[in-house]
C-alpha cells in the first residue's frame, strides 16, 4: 500500500519575498483562477500573502484556492501565485490559532 505523501510547502519565505518583489502586478493570475468569487487588487493580495492583518475577502480567497496551479503558466515573469497562496494559507492558519 502506498504511503500517504506529505503536503510540503513549495517554496520558502525569502523565495516567497522574491516573487512578491518581481510581481509587476498584470493580473494574469488571477483571470485564470477559478475559484476567485469577488473582486480583489494584485496590490492588496501581494501585501497581506506578506505581513499585516488579512482582510475577509483576501481571508475568503485564500480559504477557497485549491492549489489547482491554473494561475502559473499564464504569469508573463515566471512566478508561481499557488506557492504565495499556499503561504498566505498557512499565514491565515497562523492568525486563526493565534487569535
Ligand atoms: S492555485 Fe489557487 S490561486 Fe492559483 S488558480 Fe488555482 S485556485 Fe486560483
Ligand atoms: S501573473 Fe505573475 S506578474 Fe502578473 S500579477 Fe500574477 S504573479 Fe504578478
Amino acid at each position: 500500500m502506498l504511503k500517504p505523501k506529505p503536503v510540503l510547502l513549495h517554496k520558502t519565505g525569502p523565495q516567497i519575498m522574491q516573487e512578491l518583489q518581481a510581481c509587476i502586478g498584470c493580473n494574469e493570475c488571477l483571470l485564470a483562477c477559478p475559484a476567485l468569487a469577488e473582486p480583489i487588487t494584485i496590490d492588496r493580495l501581494n501585501h497581506e500573502t506578506l505581513s499585516g492583518s488579512i482582510s475577509t475577502p483576501i481571508a475568503r480567497f485564500a480559504r477557497s484556492c485549491y492549489q489547482c496551479g491554473a494561475c502559473v503558466a499564464p504569469c508573463p515573469v515566471g512566478l508561481h501565485r499557488d506557492a504565495m497562496m499556499m503561504w498566505l494559507k498557512m499565514r491565515l492558519l497562523h492568525t486563526v490559532w493565534e487569535g
